[in-house]
């Protein structure tokens, strides 16, 4: 087994809060453990340009707080290409990294992934997305501060929701997944939670409706995971309307306040633990997994399983939302 004397860490595809405090665990880690760290900017595009500075335990003071990364993201089409990744290759030679760590969602582990195979190179990945959608983990960084960010926003619309008695859609992140919607609503004492997990079962907006919601309330609150799928809250807003004129409806898009601010102590232990995990990973001669938790235990989950199967959401959230909003 190689000895790994650099790695390189990047932070790519959409920012979550913690990705500083998993730059800080990496980077102290390593330097602890005698390893050299360089610092890649702007995701997959710094490996192809070269944007790549050393790391000293300096480097990552006073980040731990931060939200975003001070590393910077982006979205790398050119990565996408053999053409771009054989590029990524030439500088990670040159910068004799022998190793990455790589966070971020899915996306950018599928990268990852498919960058290791390639090359034959070892990478270690951290789940980095608010979505929390990786499969074999039960916590994704930034998920929490999401959540809570969430929670506040919508206990202040339920202010003025109950004060006119309206019916609020309220869309938040989640892509493809529904996990911030469903437990962002159990958190708030929502209605509904409409979700693209369950879209594709039944109308759920019709369900809604006909068990009767909003009868003995003075304000309801869906949340809508924004998706293809569920077609987000403007759209399932504008049905309501139509076929039930006699609801006052709004509509709020929490957009991108969800991917800001300070990690909540929850994704900064978690960001740490599964920072200093990847380098223990390394050392044991890990190479493309990602490294999750499980039962509050750190796992290491090959690539392969990570990226392509889904996260199952978990039903009994969704009962336990269904029986509390009566
Ligand atoms: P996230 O990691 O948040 O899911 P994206 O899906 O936008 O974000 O992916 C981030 C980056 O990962 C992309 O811009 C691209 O550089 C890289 N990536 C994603 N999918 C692939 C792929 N199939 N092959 C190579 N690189 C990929």
């Amino acid at each position: 087994m190689a000895v790994t004397k650099c790695i390189g860490i990047l932070t790519s595809g959409g920012d979550a809060p913690g990705m500083n405090a998993a730059i800080r665990a990496v980077t102290r880690s390593a330097i602890y453990n005698g390893i050299e760290v360089k610092g890649i900017y702007h995701g997959y595009r710094g490996l192809i340009t070269g944007d790549i500075k050393p790391f000293k335990t300096e480097n990552v003071s006073n980040i731990i707080q931060q939200g975003g990364t001070i590393l910077k993201t982006a979205r790398c089409k050119e990565f996408e290409t053999p053409e771009g990744r054989r590029l990524a290759y030439e500088t990670l030679r040159s910068e004799g990294i022998d190793a990455l760590v790589v966070i971020g969602g899915d996306g950018s582990l599928t990268g990852a992934r498919i960058f290791a195979q390639e090359f034959d190179y070892p990478i270690i990945g951290l789940p980095g997305t608010i979505d929390n959608d990786l499969y074999g983990t039960d916590l994704t960084i930034g998920y929490d501060t999401a959540l809570n960010t969430i929670m506040e926003a919508v206990d202040k619309i339920r202010d003025t929701a109950s004060s006119h008695e309206r019916l609020f859609f309220i869309e938040v992140m989640g892509r493809d997944a529904g996990f911030l919607a469903l437990n962002g609503a159990i958190a708030t004492g929502c209605e509904a939670a409409i979700i693209p997990e369950i879209s594709t079962e039944i109308d759920q907006l019709k369900e809604l409706v006909e068990n009767g919601f909003r009868k003995s309330k003075n304000s309801s609150i869906v949340l809508v995971a924004e998706s293809p799928t569920t077609g987000g809250a403007m759209q399932l807003a504008e049905r309501v309307k139509n076929e039930y004129p006699q609801y006052d409806v709004r509509v709020t898009i929490l957009g991108h306040i969800q991917r800001g601010g300070s990690p909540s102590a929850q994704d900064r232990i978690l960001a740490s633990r599964l920072g200093a995990a990847a380098i223990d990973a390394l050392l044991e001669g890990q190479r493309n997994v990602m490294v999750g938790i499980r039962n509050d235990e750190i796992v290491y989950v090959p690539f392969s399983k990570a990226v392509k199967y889904d996260k199952p959401i978990n039903r009994e959230l969704l009962e336990t939302l269904r029986r509390l909003s009566i």
